[in-house]
């Protein structure tokens, strides 16, 4: 480790030969160190290539440009017919904007006037028609057609993808792993990124809670956020050096330092692998106090590597990813397939499914959520969605009970975001509702309990009243923290509000997990916060017995069990509620835990 410190010193400087050296510090999301080659998402929008075309070249480009916008043309095409049929004509409006936005002669006009006459590249011309559209949009006061913009660029974007597609083989450089440098990792780019072997995950916008960093966290990918600008400064193919801890990322290193990093960063491996090595092992306190570790996931790999991790079964399966990686609505049977394959790779164990949660920084066109709301993560979305949509919901509440069958009790129905009692009595009567349902076609379900996630101040507020009515509590401290501070948790220039160690967070916290507890009503947290080694003490402290957690983060979490008892971890808590700051807190429990277990503190982000 005095390795990276004595990099740390020198990074901003000039190294022996002058060269200057560039560092870039984000917020550091998921630990780790990673050496790899740039691969920038979507650079199209900001590092156009400059490349021009030979003669011999411009009948081939005008073919690649014209075969990318056809495929893009059929993928609209096939998502509008899929929506209209199973939500509703209304729902598949923005698909039609979006073909007829495709079809306009002017858009093709223009990009074959660029290759043909400027010898632009596709690409290039791509990115020069979003450029004057911008421009065009910009000067007008009609908030409609502002929002238009936002079409256009994703009209651009998809014909983009397919360009990348149709470029694959001159991608061959990018052979090996990469870094994936983006402005903002939208969770539907994330099945496209699966193909290649990301090592590490740099993004410009987003913070410690963002869906990148959730992702990367899941996927034990090192990870930074919130590096403005990055994508001007970096391009595909120039070697990066990140730090997941220290939050920093290094551009075109030298030969010394990529080498020292390269040793940090077979460190890191062997530590993570020396830990996994206590995956069949209880996590157990050193006085013998069992503590449940299950894990959050976004998909069948995530379930696999949960098991892999020694998960104790899946705490939070976030089902919208589900719908963000297909193309269109996945109907019951869909459904019902991919949460038997979940269910199936967590043999023997919990599984909590966790129903539709898309708004705020999730969308999908085809539910209706295409216009940019005012306070987005305020407004609609999540149950308030699923509630708008009733037959869509019931449609996933149905596929729930069904993959049920032969799991008594096992897998479990979770529904996010709720705020009041009334509410959760919806959710109960839909339950009821799809029962009834299956119950006419003599189809099979078995017995799921129904619980709620606790996330908005309002229910924690009240969340004796609410135990009436749920079989189960899953704390969603990623929101509640964001709602308690007021403050974005995806925004960096407001990030530093969202601090899980916060004075008001741990009340709220330690309030919540003792009513639960005294009423007996099973009670997990499931934030981000429960895989960080100086939350995770504070909240055994409080009395909280089940922790759910990106995979990655398991064995290190039941590594630290083994060396804690319980009444350290409540003195530690009573300590530090003395304190009247979350940095105080931080410091204060980060020492004692460096006292515990040393080798520990290196992979906390908190
Ligand atoms: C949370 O809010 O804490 C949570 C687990 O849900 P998500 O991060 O998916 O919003
Ligand atoms: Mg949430």
């Amino acid at each position: 480790m005095q390795l990276t410190n004595w990099h740390l010193s020198s990074l901003c400087h000039e190294d022996l030969t002058g060269k200057l050296l560039v560092m870039r510090k984000g917020i550091a999301v998921s630990p780790g160190v990673a050496v790899g080659t740039a691969y920038c998402v979507h650079e199209i929008f900001v590092n156009p290539d400059t490349k021009r075309l030979e003669d011999g070249e411009v009948t081939a480009e005008l073919a690649r440009y014209e075969t990318a916008r056809d495929q893009a043309g059929e993928d609209l095409r096939s998502m509008r017919k899929k929506v209209e049929a199973q939500v509703g004509q209304e729902e598949a409006a923005i698909f039609r904007v979006h073909e007829t936005i495709l079809r306009d002669s002017a858009f093709t006009k223009k990009v074959r006037g660029w290759i043909v006459n400027d010898r632009l590249t596709a690409p290039a011309s791509l990115h020069e028609l979003l450029r004057e559209y911008t421009k065009l949009f910009e000067r007008t006061k009609d908030e409609y057609l502002r929002e238009r913009l936002n079409d256009v660029r994703d009209v651009i974007l998809r014909i983009s993808t397919h360009l990348t597609e149709v470029l694959k083989p001159g991608l061959t450089s990018l052979d090996g792993p990469v870094v994936d440098v983006v402005d903002e990792l939208l969770p539907s780019q994330v099945v496209a990124l699966g193909q290649l072997d990301v090592k590490g995950i740099v993004t410009q916008r987003g913070s410690q809670t963002s869906h990148a960093a959730i992702i990367a966290r899941s996927r034990g990918i090192p990870a930074i956020s919130g590096v403005r600008g990055i994508l001007r400064q970096v391009k595909t193919g120039d070697t990066l050096i990140l730090d997941g801890r220290a939050g920093h990322v290094i551009i075109n290193g030298d030969a010394e330092q990529l080498s020292a990093y390269r040793k940090l960063e077979r460190e890191f491996f062997h530590l993570k692998d020396q830990l996994a090595e206590n995956r069949d092992q209880l996590a157990m306190t050193l006085d013998g106090v069992e503590v449940e570790l299950l894990a959050n996931i976004n998909n069948l790999a995530d379930a696999k590597s949960a098991g892999a991790m020694g998960a104790q079964g899946i705490g939070l399966y976030r089902t919208e990813y589900l719908y963000l990686a297909h193309p269109d609505v996945p109907d019951e049977e869909e459904q019902l397939k991919d949460y038997r394959q979940i269910i199936d790779a967590s043999p023997e164990h919990q599984v909590t499914i966790r129903t539709l949660d898309i708004g705020g920084d999730k969308t999908i066109p085809y539910l209706g959520h295409t216009h940019q709301e005012a306070n987005p993560f305020l407004g609609w979305r999540s149950i308030r969605l699923s509630f708008e949509h009733p037959e869509f919901f019931i449609t996933q509440i149905r596929a729930i009970l069904r993959s049920s069958v032969g799991k008594a009790g096992q897998v479990r129905l979770m529904c996010p975001m709720i705020t009041t009692l009334e509410e959760m009595r919806r959710v109960r009567s839909m339950v009821r509702r799809a029962q009834r349902l299956l119950d006419a076609e003599g189809k099979e379900y078995g017995k799921v309990p129904v619980g709620m996630m606790l996330e908005v101040p309002a229910a924690a507020v009240s969340i004796d009243s609410m135990l009436e009515v749920v079989d189960f509590v899953s704390i969603g401290s990623n929101d509640l923290i964001q709602y308690l501070m007021a403050a974005d948790r995806d925004n960096p220039k407001v990030s530093h509000l969202c601090q899980p160690l916060s004075p008001p967070v741990l009340k709220v916290l330690a309030s919540v997990i003792q009513t639960c507890n005294e009423a007996k009503k099973s009670v997990t947290l499931c934030g981000e916060m429960a895989g960080m080694p100086s939350a995770f003490v504070l909240l055994l402290g409080m009395g909280l017995r089940s922790f759910s957690m990106s995979p990655a983060f398991i064995p290190s979490i039941k590594d630290l069990v083994s060396h804690l008892t319980i009444e350290q971890a409540e003195l530690i808590l009573k300590q530090a509620m003395g304190l009247r700051t979350h940095a105080h807190i931080r410091r204060f429990v980060r020492k004692r835990i460096a006292e515990i277990a040393p080798n520990l503190a290196l992979l906390d982000t908190t």
